[in-house]
């Protein structure tokens, strides 16, 4: 139970301030916890506490909370130009800059980049794009999306609706025309005696029958992160994207990489898809894009999409869409130098290198009776807890066995992440052993003392 005073930063949060995705009465009792500043890969709070961030924020501050050069790439840019747009034919010479690096390291040989503010909005102008490309195409019908359950791709009414969270149906969404297949987790969605060679053909069949069924001239656009994030870091079943797309490619409908978390080294490439071997017809990425020190979007598109884009947009004008703070010039100093940080500075080497650690640890963790999957690709991970390791049945929900877990690991001064039944880990790139075993040191204690608790 919480004793802090009235006036304490937990009461003064609760008094004014609206929390994201938060259990509230969780916050309620144990109070919210209020942060001052960082350091490497750690937080610390109004306290003085001391947290070692295994989330890296939300995924995104692979360079820690206190990274030099990402610092002084801002000042340097808030000193000479703070802020512009990019309408009207103008746009900041780092604008300019940021897009060619970004064509540059992206799978495309060209291809054109438009700015927004957050993953979400720039998986609302992808879309747009495609309704804006049908429309001139004269393909009118073509404004259906296709994503999967469980995917996340964002908060605003379009991403949202793409989002394929149950927890959307308190919002009346998703809209009409936001198609959702089966959720690509082998381990959970497979079926008894099914190989998982077996099931990615029963997802790739599936995707076939529902193009029958909506008729394949009505789809705009199947989005899917390579590796899913929020819906608890679930990598697809082998053979996935290959079976996929070549179907998609068939119907002429466009594959678009959600790489907002894979994105720029979370899977030990620079991108997902280059993981999983497959070259999507666009990219969006945001969160690691600028290392998670300014917001900014990105929709990256293939030569195709741009031409196509660019053709439609030229035959009336305009096309009428952009933020005002598109392609903003720190923004894109910040994102230009996040870049230069993980692929040059050694970033997305250290990561590499620690990932048969994490590997090593998560696959130790696995052997747990409780544990019913432990499951990732590079940085980032999932513990699924269930009550039978066997019939993989989950702990009862009134149990929030995922939110004791991590309420303990804060308790011990380690953030980590809920996520359903699971416990997610996505460490940031400049982890040291040392700080990596910390890590798992703390979430291992706070399992057993859970387990302990539950059963
Ligand atoms: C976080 C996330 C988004 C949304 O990004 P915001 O900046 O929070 O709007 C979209 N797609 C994926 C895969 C994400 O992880």
């Amino acid at each position: 139970m919480r004793d802090d005073a009235p006036n304490s930063w937990e009461a003064r949060a609760d008094a004014h301030s609206f929390y994201g995705f938060t259990d509230l009465p969780s916050v309620a009792e144990r109070g919210a916890v209020v942060l001052t500043h960082g350091k490497g890969p750690y937080v610390y709070d109004v306290h003085g506490r001391e947290y070692l961030d295994a989330n890296s924020g939300l995924w995104n501050m692979v360079a820690g909370f206190d990274h030099p050069g990402l610092t002084e790439a801002a000042k340097a840019q808030y000193d000479r130009f703070p802020g512009y747009h990019a309408f009207f034919g103008r746009m900041s010479d780092q604008t300019v800059m940021l897009s060619e690096k970004l064509i540059e390291v992206s799978p495309f040989p060209r291809g054109k980049v438009f700015y927004t503010n957050s993953g979400s909005e720039a998986n609302d102008t992808m879309v747009k794009m495609l309704w804006f490309l049908g429309g001139a195409e004269d393909q009118p019908e073509r404004r259906k999306i296709i994503t999967r359950k469980n995917a996340y791709h964002g908060v605003t009414a379009v991403s949202a609706s793409m989002t394929g969270k149950p927890y959307n149906e308190v919002f009346g969404l998703p809209l009409d025309g936001f198609i959702h297949l089966t959720c690509p987790h082998y381990w959970r969605e497979g079926r008894s005696g099914e190989t998982e060679a077996d099931f990615t053909k029963r997802l790739a069949k599936e995707l076939e029958d529902v193009l029958e069924e909506e008729g394949p001239e009505t789809i705009a656009g199947f989005f899917a992160e390579p590796v899913m994030g929020a819906g608890g870091v679930i990598p697809p079943p082998d053979g996935y994207f290959q079976a996929i797309q070549k179907i998609l490619k068939k119907h002429d409908i466009p594959l678009i990489a959600d790489e907002v978390i894979c994105g720029f080294g979370r899977t030990g490439a620079v991108w997902g898809c280059e993981s999983y071997g497959f070259t999507p017809d666009a990219i969006i990425s945001s969160k690691n894009l600028t290392a998670g020190y300014f917001p900014m979007g990105a929709v990256i598109l293939s030569p195709d999409l741009s031409d196509r884009l660019q053709a439609a947009s030229e035959a009336i004008e305009e096309f009428p869409h952009g933020f005002t703070a598109s392609g903003h010039p720190v923004g894109s100093a910040i994102a230009l130098k996040a870049i230069d940080v993980i692929l040059n500075e050694g970033l997305i080497e250290n990561a590499r290198s620690l990932t048969p650690i994490f590997e090593a640890h998560m696959a130790r963790l696995a052997k747990h009776p409780h544990i019913g999957e432990a499951r990732g690709k590079g940085l980032m991970g999932a513990l699924e807890a269930v009550r039978d390791k066997d019939t993989k049945e989950p702990f009862s929900s009134d149990l929030s066995i995922s939110e004791r877990i991590a309420n303990t690991c804060t308790d011990l001064g380690l953030i980590c992440r809920p996520l359903g039944q699971a416990v997610v880990l996505c460490p940031a790139f400049i982890m040291t052993e040392a700080q990596m075993e910390e890590m798992f040191a703390k979430l291992e204690k706070a399992l057993k003392q859970i387990f302990a608790e539950v059963t």
